[in-house]
């Protein structure tokens, strides 16, 4: 989107243009001209294709007909809404002067016109182009270099002003920004360069490549002080990467905003090992925030979040995505749902009161970017009022935990003196803008309300001025109407026109405009009260800007107490929605500590479980121990076999989910849970190819299963669903196999591993913390019956041609699967089931082909095969042999 390269002879205005253009390349330009923004050249072609809208031709330039499209200035929010959404960031370039001005300096001189706006998907405030129920985040990654690169990542979301910093290493910054999740990147091309070579791709869609300047870190430290004020924020107490990170986040915002100023908070630095590590693997596969196929819908998220308020939900949606690792702060938060649920009433209440508490955090931001209006101001008094009213509430209760009572405490300091002065100062319902004017209450100011009586007084003298007339002209329907041409003027009807064109009128009627049913005249008199008229209205329009303006500075000199208030509000609302969650959906309190344990009796998987009741059936909870100890060697590890739709993963997902619930502070489904907290969860169920990045199913599993061998450690819960599948059996067979060794012998973390390789099951004889466990199922009349019920043991069959027919394949290919399937049983009778359970539908070699046992040295060596009397090492080198005869 660079402009073209400036031509020798321009028009002023194209001069202005381009100048425009150069100092702000990477933006569409919305071009200011009257009531339109206009796009030119490639931008038009951009925003016409992205917003469907005409694009047409102005001029020529070149010699070539200069492209341009236009939006309406009053549809504009619109447009700009479509363009971010689709990548784009707008520049909003406006006529600085009156237009007046730019033609005393001569008939050919343009009026000033600058960039007052940058407009990114990163940096919006606008209730309209933000969604309501998540956050919106700007991320900004540095790297400083002193022998190994320090990577640090600062992120705000810049309307509600919340702001962080956290220092990681290269091979976090993945994991980071998935939970994060940021609407736009910042990074040099040097940090990008950097983080390749560490296999670390930055989302390219998100990444704004900026000016490695951006994050000098010396620089960043002037910007820190002037931003938050060197007594709220010493610079030194970050790291060199911190600094340059929040430096660079910024120097981005403020040049967004053009100048003014910054709305954001203290930065809070967090910790790495503060938060369960969820990479972004585990996090799309256990579809915590969104699903797999994207949206909310379907989601955990979803599922649980009952906040009534946005801040509310948006708060829920950033714990979920960082459940705590420390058990004190855990049950910290435990305990308020407890207490809440424990008082079903109260917490109805609190609820109730809850949901009509505006979005201030919001509000206040952009009341300090100087773009908030009266019903920001509204919404600021209603919020502290609540914020009294709930306070009053939870002090009503017994034997408060910590959270409530520091929740309790903030929400009472809320500055009610405020409140009630903006309740008696604005009207309940006011315009949007304050400059629109008529949002003061009558009976607010007096000196506003003379003004007014004023105006009022002279729409009376007017209805007598218009009385006499009609008298002394003896036209009936003489009228004395407004509009914005002609301001007051007298109206009569076509047809009598001609009398006030008489002359003994002359001298008092002068012509304006003749319609082709009335005719219009202005007099002395009624130019006389239209200038009363317009400067009493202009004076009240001062007199409302003068106390909007108080009243804002008011709301901002308070910003620190409403701010705490806000961050009560929407704390309060997501305990008390966890607390309604547990009441409704029979969660129960998960006991959390430091120690090996995860037990979950009778749990369940949230989501499957509501989609299974909407079906109107029943879910079966499921039982799961993998608890261990550190003179064990660690947690234990559940083998899952059993058919294809028997449950299996929705049962491994269910235990990930429980131990992200609780560690996040909600109660879970399950009778009884015990969790030792939990460092990371790995979750790999059903691995899909990576198409965007070149790699095939297989290698996106073993990249997978590379980094949970590399990463897990002894307090990982680590969920492997059918690890193997993409490669030829025997190959997968043996990384499965070692896999659960590594895991076991080295790791010792928690784990479930389903398989449909049912040779593994011999591991639960040679690794002490190995089990079997399989999903139970049931024939009936040849078809299988799934129980979804988790039982002791090893699956015997796989049930794969029965499921196969429940998909629906052709009975002729059925019969024909059955027929192979007998041979292929009889031929490896008296060794361990091979291969089978994942049968391809259609194998390597036609059926028809399928040779009778016969000369084959493969079925050969199994058939000597003795596997109880072998080493996991031998099996391993057997499967090595039986992979160079094939
Ligand atoms: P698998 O991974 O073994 O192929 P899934 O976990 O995908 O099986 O489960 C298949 C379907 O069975 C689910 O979509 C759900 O409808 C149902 N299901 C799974 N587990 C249960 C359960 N515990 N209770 C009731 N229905 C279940």
């Amino acid at each position: 989107q660079s402009a073209p390269a400036a031509p020798v002879a321009l028009t002023p205005m194209m001069a202005q243009y381009f100048e425009i253009k150069a100092i702000n390349p990477g933006y569409l330009l919305f071009y200011r001209m009257g009531d339109f923004y206009e796009l030119f050249f490639e931008d038009a072609e951009i925003a016409s294709q992205a917003l469907g809208i005409v694009l047409t031709k102005r001029g020529k330039h070149l010699g070539e007909d200069i492209q341009m499209c236009g939006v309406p200035i009053h549809a504009a929010q619109d447009y700009l809404k479509k363009l971010i959404a689709l990548g784009h960031r707008v520049a909003v370039c406006e006529q600085v002067e009156d237009p007046a001005e730019a033609k005393k300096r001569g008939s050919k001189s343009v009026v000033k016109r600058d960039v007052v706006r940058l407009v990114t998907a990163g940096t919006l405030t606008e209730d309209d182009l933000l969604p309501a129920r998540a956050s919106n985040f700007l991320a900004a990654l540095s790297m400083v270099r002193h022998g190994e690169a320090d990577f640090a990542l600062a992120w705000a979301d810049v309307s509600t002003g919340e702001t962080a910093v956290i220092d990681l290493p290269a091979n976090v910054v993945a994991d980071e920004l998935a939970r994060i999740d940021p609407v736009e990147l910042l990074a040099s091309e040097a940090t990008r360069m950097a983080l390749a070579e560490n296999h670390v791709i930055l989302p390219a869609g998100l990444l704004v490549k900026v000016d490695p300047d951006l994050f000098d870190s010396e620089k960043a430290a002037e910007r820190i002080v002037g931003a938050f004020g060197a007594e709220v924020v010493d610079p030194s107490a970050y790291s060199r990467p911190s600094r340059a990170a929040l430096g660079a986040l910024l120097a981005y915002v403020l040049d967004s905003q053009k100048g003014t100023a910054l709305a954001l908070r203290a930065p809070t630095a967090e910790r790495v090992a503060g938060h369960m590590a969820i990479d972004q693997a585990t996090r799309s596969s256990l579809e915590l925030l969104e699903t797999q196929r994207g949206g909310r819908k379907g989601s955990l998220l979803n599922e649980i979040d009952l906040c009534v308020t946005p801040p509310g939900s948006r708060l829920l949606a950033r714990r979920l995505a960082a459940p705590l690792c420390d058990p004190t702060a855990v049950n910290a938060r435990l305990d308020c749902v407890s207490a809440l649920l424990d008082q079903p009433v109260l917490n109805e209440r609190l609820r109730t009161g809850l949901k009509s508490v505006p979005d201030i955090t919001r509000a206040l931001t952009r009341l300090a970017l100087d773009r908030g209006g009266p019903r920001d101001l509204n919404a600021i008094g209603a919020a502290i009022g609540q914020a009294g009213d709930l306070a009053t509430r939870l002090g009503q209760m017994s034997e408060a935990p910590q959270g409530l009572v520091a929740i309790g405490k903030a929400l009472s300091e809320a500055p009610q003196a405020l409140a009630a002065e903006l309740r008696s100062a604005i009207d309940e319902e006011p315009p949007l803008l304050a400059r629109d004017g008529d949002f003061v209450r009558r009976g607010y100011d007096n000196a506003l309300d003379a003004e007014r009586a004023l105006a009022s007084e002279t729409r009376e003298v007017v209805a007598a001025l218009q009385a006499r007339l009609i008298e002394e002209t003896e036209v009936k329907s003489l009228k004395i109407r407004h509009n914005g041409v002609l301001g007051y003027f007298v109206e009569v009807p076509a047809a009598h026109g001609g009398r006030l064109l008489e002359d003994p009128h002359r001298e008092q009627f002068i012509h304006r405009q003749t319609l082709a049913n009335a005719m219009r005249f202005t007099t002395g008199e009624l130019a006389d009260l239209e200038g009363r008229i317009a400067r009493a209205y202009e004076a009240s329009l001062e007199i409302e800007a003068r106390i909007f303006n108080r009243l804002r500075e008011s709301v901002l000199a308070n910003t620190d107490l409403l701010r705490a208030t806000a961050d009560a509000l929407a704390e309060l609302d997501v305990h008390a929605a966890l607390a309604h969650l547990a009441a409704t959906r029979n969660f129960s309190r998960p006991q959390i500590d430091n120690s090996l344990a995860f037990r979950i009796e009778a749990g369940r998987h949230p989501v499957v479980e509501a989609m299974v009741a909407a079906d109107g059936n029943a879910f079966v909870a499921n039982e799961a121990d993998l608890s261990g100890t550190e003179a064990q060697g660690g947690g234990k590890l559940w083998l899952v076999t059993g058919p294809n739709m028997g449950g299996k993963s929705t049962f491994l997902r269910q235990n990930a989910l429980i131990a992200i619930l609780a560690q996040t502070g909600s109660y879970v489904p399950a009778a009884l849970a015990h969790i030792g907290v939990v460092d990371r969860v790995f979750s790999r169920v059903g691995a899909s190819d990576d198409i965007a990045h070149g790699r095939s199913t297989f290698m996106v599993e073993m990249v997978e299963t590379a980094a949970i061998l590399n990463r897990a450690t002894r307090r990982s819960l680590v969920i492997l669903d059918e690890i193997g599948r993409g490669t030829a059996t025997f190959d997968g067979l043996s990384i499965a196999w070692a896999t659960v060794e590594a895991l076991h012998e080295t790791t010792g973390c928690r784990a479930l591993f389903a398989t449909h390789f049912h040779e593994l099951t011999a591991l639960s004889k040679t690794l002490s913390r190995v089990s079997n466990h399989t999903m139970k199922v049931r024939e009936w009349e040849g078809d299988v019956v799934f129980l979804h019920e988790v039982a002791e043991g090893a699956a015997d069959r796989s049930y794969g041609i029965q499921v196969a027919k429940l998909a629906g394949l052709p009975e002729p290919v059925l019969r024909r699967a059955r027929q192979v399937l007998t041979l292929l049983e009889a031929r490896s009778s008296g060794a361990p089931t091979l291969v089978l359970d994942d049968l391809p539908l259609f194998a390597h070699q036609p059926p028809q082909q399928m040779p009778a046992a016969s000369a084959d040295p493969l079925n050969d060596m199994l058939d000597q095969l003795r596997p109880d009397e072998l080493t996991p090492r031998q099996a391993i080198d057997i499967l090595y042999e039986f992979k160079k005869i094939r």
